[in-house]
């Protein structure tokens, strides 16, 4: 047996690499919150979750007061088991945001200490299906970019190799949304896949009207064209469009995409590890997505999807949005257009402790926050 023998977490606020605007929010900063676990035979697991601006300080908290006090004196190694344990520990709090992102925290590091130990990397030990994920870049698309812009990013995502490239529409106009997708269309030809990402801007009827005036140029896919909760209304368009819809970043719970895959409201789920309370669980709902002849296409966190991805038949992209530079020495391999899985043992993520250290010790200076230990409770 490999107990847990001490946990703590702290949060990270990183800047964002580029103005980052959608239809509905800015992604102002990423608070990043790490878990790092430590057993009995040595090994210390790092597990992460974030935000996009705020919330992390909740986040924090629930690990630090509730959930990181629970794991002293467990068996590492039974992963589904703590899961499990913290959920039911949690449940006057979910389904929700702040508690998925907790447990994610705690999950991830559980797998990267699982993977250690096996001395193999995530992508064999989730599954193993093949070592390349297609990318596809999101970086050079934000709505706030002037069309020229857009063009010029996308030409540049083509030219380097990539497979495919997502803008983001939600203009109050049609028009101008038909007129951005028009000219990144134009630029690119008809080999490079091309995606649209609402943001969950749209009323049903509004969606509707969008997707067909989207209709001539060949989607990839429409990706959260409404509130993520109106099962309904997305099973709706997807009886009056032939473009695919994506969905899942706003979505927390394995239950939540049992309601889209039951209804098949959705052609692609886009499963989020932290938000959707770390790789256990997101696991299941990529398997889950296979039986239903459902792609995934993970959001965000390209680091930590490109294994994932990798360990699933049925993953055809990551997404490019880098993110983590600043505190990390690794960076995602890319050969002809995919993504290549880390082959070390672990997640795969080169944390540089140092710099995490400098930046979570320098409290007052916005970009830290207090790191704490966990008083171990021998159970
Ligand atoms: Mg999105």
């Amino acid at each position: 047996m490999t107990s847990i023998e001490s946990a703590r977490a702290y949060l990270i606020d990183l800047p964002v690499k580029t103005p980052r605007h959608d239809a509905i929010q800015s992604f102002v900063k990423q608070e990043t919150i790490l878990v790092e676990l430590v057993t009995t035979d040595g090994l210390l697991g790092i597990g992460y979750s974030y935000t996009i601006g705020n919330g992390g300080s909740a986040v924090l908290a629930m690990l630090q007061e509730h959930l990181l006090p629970q794991l002293i004196g467990h068996d590492a190694t039974e992963i589904e088991a703590i899961w499990r344990m913290l959920w039911a520990s949690t449940l006057a709090t979910t389904v929700g945001a702040i508690t998925s992102l907790a447990l994610a925290a705690v999950d991830t590091a559980l797998w990267d200490l699982r993977c250690l130990r096996a001395d193999e990397p995530l992508w064999i030990q989730a599954g193993g299906a093949r070592p390349r994920v297609r990318l596809y870049d999101t970086e050079g698309g934000w709505l706030q970019l002037p069309v020229d812009e857009l063009v010029r990013n996308a030409k540049a995502s083509r030219d380097a190799g990539w497979r495919g490239i997502k803008i983001k529409v939600g203009k109050p106009s049609v028009a101008e949304d038909v007129a951005r997708i028009a000219a990144v269309r134009d630029a690119i030809g008809d080999e490079i896949d091309l995606m649209v990402d609402a943001n969950q801007a749209f009323s049903r009827s509004e969606a509707i009207r969008r997707a067909a005036a989207f209709g001539p140029y060949d989607l990839r896919w429409f990706e959260e064209p409404m509130r993520a909760d109106d099962v309904v209304g997305h099973q709706m368009l997807r009886e009056s469009t032939s473009i695919p819809v994506a969905v899942g970043e706003s979505m927390y719970s394995v239950g939540q995409f049992g309601d889209y895959l039951a209804r098949g409201a959705a052609t692609i789920v886009q499963v989020d590890v932290a938000r959707v309370g770390g790789i256990t669980p997101w696991l299941k709902v990529a398997h889950a997505a296979e039986v239903a002849n459902v792609e995934v296409c993970p959001h965000f966190l390209m680091e930590l999807h490109v294994s994932l991805a990798a360990a699933v038949p049925n993953a055809p992209y990551v997404e490019h949005i880098p993110q983590l530079d600043l505190i990390t020495s690794s960076r995602l391999r890319i050969e002809e257009g995919a993504a290549v899985a880390p082959n070390r043992p672990g997640l795969g993520i080169d944390w540089d402790l140092s710099m995490i250290s400098s930046l979570a010790s320098c409290a007052g200076s916005g970009v830290s926050r207090e790191i704490r230990e966990v008083d171990p409770v021998v159970q």
